[in-house]
This record gives C-alpha cells, structure tokens and sequence, in this order.
C-alpha cells in the first residue's frame, strides 16, 4: 500500500482544515489501524492511520475466572485435603475439635486436622502423617483406596 503522509492533525480535513470528518470505515491493515474518512465540507477522502498498541489480555466469557484460580491457590492444604476427599466420595460424618472424620462405604476412613492427616482402618488409626494434599492422595494410592482404573463419582457434591 502505497500513502503519502499528508497531515499529522488527527480529526482534521487534510485538504480544507475543516473539523466537520466523518469516520466511514475501518479495518486493519499492515498492524495498523486504517479509518476511511471523508470531509463534509469538501467532500475529500483520506484515510487516517493509528498504530495499534498492545495492552493487555481481556476475557467476555466465564471460561477463564482469574479470581477462582488465585482462591484455588490460596487454599490451605487441609481445605485441599478435604475438597480431594469430599469429590472422591468420602463424606465428613463427625468432627471433634480437632478433627474433621471422613468416612466412604468399605474404604479407610480419613481423619483431617489442622496440621495432620490419619488414616483409620478397622482396627482403628494406623497411619499419622503431616497435612499434604499430595501426601494424602499417595496414601490413598498405597493402600487402594483410590485405583488406577480410577472411576469418578458426580461432581456435584458440595465441599463439606
Ligand atoms: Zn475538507
């Protein structure tokens, strides 16, 4: 495309000076921004060209909630213990002071407190360890709780 830079006053007839532009069209071309404008005084036509300037990254749909990912990563390890447990079908039965007590049908039960995760088995707890969301999934893991044929439950529940 070939233009001959005729006026650096933006909104301003290059021919007549006049104010009176009216912005026709646009469209982008060669990363710029080209407006087609015509003057309604002398009736010329130009076209008006903006640089385009990169500002950022805007989102019109729920797909990406930046919010919801910073509150996921700002979860301590006991609630991310208890969410993993709670959508892998284990349900908080009973809670004392200091535990919360999860319980799923034929599985081990998973005591949940501030700074510990137990697993209680038949025969009562068998295994203490520091509170980890990964910890907690490779235990579970180990004693097969949860398989490698791995089958969701529905992801409706609530988190407890
Ligand atoms: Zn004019």
């Amino acid at each position: 495309m070939n233009r001959e830079n005729v006026s650096k006053d933006m909104g301003r007839c290059p021919n007549c000076g006049s104010l009176m532009v009216e912005y026709i069209d646009g469209e982008i071309s060669d990363g710029n921004y080209v407006y087609t404008c015509m003057c309604r005084e002398c009736a010329s036509e130009w076209n008006e060209v903006h640089k385009l300037a990169f500002i950022g990254n805007f989102v019109e749909n729920t797909q990406i909630q930046p919010s919801q990912q910073a509150t996921e990563e700002h979860m301590t390890e006991k609630e991310k213990c208890k969410k993993f447990l709670v959508f892998n079908g284990w349900s908080m039965e009973s809670a004392s002071d200091e535990y919360d007590n999860y319980f799923k049908n034929g599985c081990i039960g998973v005591d949940v407190s501030d700074n510990e995760l137990v697993l209680v088995g038949d025969y009562g707890d068998f295994l203490h360890m520091p509170i980890n969301y990964y910890a907690l999934i490779g235990a579970l893991l180990e004693f097969r709780q949860i398989s490698a044929n791995y089958v969701s439950v529905s992801n409706n529940m609530e988190l407890v």
